[in-house]
């Protein structure tokens, strides 16, 4: 068993990492850049280094994050998600330099983080794929003959893209002309590669990923899926396990297709497999090769514990459970509460956590990194916590995420939370129909109307705390 890991991340992330290490008795490592100086992370981890004073610089640090690893004595690196989590090279150097990269082979990230090697390999695979390109676009003509072809609308893709950047609607020949060089020059700056592709535009698709699990030793199993529907401009904002939405059929048939995909390239440790799904087509999206933001709600469906997972996997030992031993029960969502103002076009409200009280009680989970007085720094991402509900039925799920977002106070920036109640109690979601188009269609939740203190409950809580605070 690995016996000490440096956590090459911020955040809840790196927090959750943390939490495995300590109930596996395994010794945690932070890193952090100067702003994060106070972060929880650092607090909570058994030691901690600086890696200077520039907000980001340290955290993408390869070399630098490698060579601290070996002085301090650490042998492995677990990389969270986002920063580089997904760079083939830093998982290469580790292997070079005799660290455990808490995730698959560096060869594995690298076809999996380019989409169109991706889609290739699937195909090869007999894994359905959506229509279109094969390998990079050479240039806009390509662009337009190829649309042509699959006709309109397509969705104009960065290769290496990631976090819903990069990604393009095009509804026209017209269209396509101006997004082409705009989709470029965001590849470029934001994933340093300017490569792009083509695909068809599902319309209307609901976003279904698969999590899976693989050992060394060859043994890869699935843990059922999550409805990851509910986006705003391609990213997440709510997630659900398992899909309400899907027949039973459709849920084996997804999973089988999920544990095919990862025995393709060879995977192991844990990854997600994406898929949109249209009527009873199911087309494979991209693999993302870490541990992902909502890995929470199948973990609390299954009472499978993925980051220790992924600690056992990487140190060589075969996963605790076979297939028939995954089971789900009841339902679970995740809401990604954002440090940002849905009134102002979400645009980020970074700042001091002047009061924060979490929710609680049954069926509650909280990740988060935030605590009262807790200065929310403005480099980072702007999700600040993420609220985890789970019950036995829909309609209880539903009922114990209000409740949930109820319970909650978070004060002095402007978070996300509110929205959320609103899109719980639309009749559509209630009733399980719903797809990636839910939040652009319905741009009339946003007008909530602030409520202070939903109810006396909630205001008898907050009262006692901030009493109890000194307030
Ligand atoms: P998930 O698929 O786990 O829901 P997200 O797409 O929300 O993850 O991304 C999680 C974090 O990782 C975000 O901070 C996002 O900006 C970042 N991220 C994801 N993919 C990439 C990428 N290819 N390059 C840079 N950052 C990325
Ligand atoms: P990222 O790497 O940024 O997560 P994805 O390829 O996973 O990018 O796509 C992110 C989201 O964009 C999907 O969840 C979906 O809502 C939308 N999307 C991507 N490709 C298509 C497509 N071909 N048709 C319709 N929607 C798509
Ligand atoms: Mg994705």
């Amino acid at each position: 068993m690995l016996k000490k890991i440096l956590i090459a991340n911020r955040g809840e992330i790196a927090v959750r990492i943390i939490r495995a290490c300590a109930e596996m008795g395994v010794r945690s490592v932070a890193i952090y850049t100067e702003p994060d100086r106070h972060a929880l992370h650092v607090k909570r981890a058994d030691e901690a280094y600086s890696l200077g004073e520039d907000p980001l610089a340290g955290y993408l640090d390869p070399h630098k994050i490698v060579s601290l690893a070996k002085q301090v004595g650490c042998d492995a690196i677990h990389p969270g998600y986002g920063f580089l989590s997904e760079n083939a090279e830093f998982a290469r150097l580790c292997e070079e330099q005799g660290l455990v990269f808490i995730g698959p082979k560096s060869d594995v990230i690298h076809k999996m983080g380019d989409k169109t090697q991706a889609r290739d390999s699937m195909r090869a695979a007999g894994v359905p794929v959506t229509p279109g390109s094969e390998g990079n676009l050479a240039d806009l003509d390509e662009a337009l003959k190829l649309a042509e072809e699959i006709g309109y609308p397509v969705m104009l893709k960065a290769t290496s893209g990631g976090g819903g950047r990069g990604i393009r609607r095009c509804d026209s020949a017209e269209e396509l002309t101006v997004q082409y060089p705009r989709v470029i020059s965001e590849a470029t700056k934001a994933f340093g590669s300017a490569e792009v592709f083509l695909e068809k535009c599902i319309v209307n698709p609901k976003h279904i990923e698969v999590q899976v699990l693989a050992d060394s030793q060859g043994n890869v199993i699935h843990l059922y899926e999550r409805d990851c529907s509910i986006q705003r401009r391609n990213q997440k904002l709510i997630e659900i396990a398992p899909s309400p939405q899907l027949t039973p059929e459709q849920r084996n048939y997804i999973g089988e297709l999920a544990v095919k995909a990862a025995q393709a390239v060879g995977y192991q440790n844990a990854g997600t497999v994406e898929f949109l799904l249209t009527g009873n087509q199911v087309y494979f999206m991209e693999m993302n090769t870490r541990v992902q933001v909502e890995h929470t709600i199948t973990e609390q469906i299954t009472g499978v514990d993925i980051v220790r997972e992924q600690i056992q996997i990487a140190s060589g030992l075969p996963l605790s459970y076979r297939q028939e031993d995954i089971q789900y029960r009841g339902y679970a969502l995740q809401f990604r509460v954002n440090a940002e103002d849905p009134k102002n076009d979400f645009l980020p409200s970074f700042g001091r956590v002047s009061h924060y009280y979490a929710p609680g009680g049954p069926g509650v989970r909280v990740d988060t990194a935030i605590y009262t007085g807790y200065e929310i720094p403005p480099y980072f991402d702007s999700m600040c916590l993420k609220l985890v509900v789970w019950a036995l039925r829909w309609d209880e799920v539903i009922a114990r995420g209000q409740r949930a977002l109820d319970d909650m106070r978070l004060h002095g920036i402007k978070t996300t939370a509110n929205y959320y109640k609103e899109i719980l109690a639309h009749e559509d979601f209630k009733r399980a129909e719903f797809n990636t188009s839910f939040v652009p269609d319905h741009p009339e939740l946003l007008k909530y109307s602030e409520k202070t203190h939903p109810s006396e409950i909630a205001l008898a809580i907050a009262t006692a705390v901030a009493a109890h605070a000194g307030w």
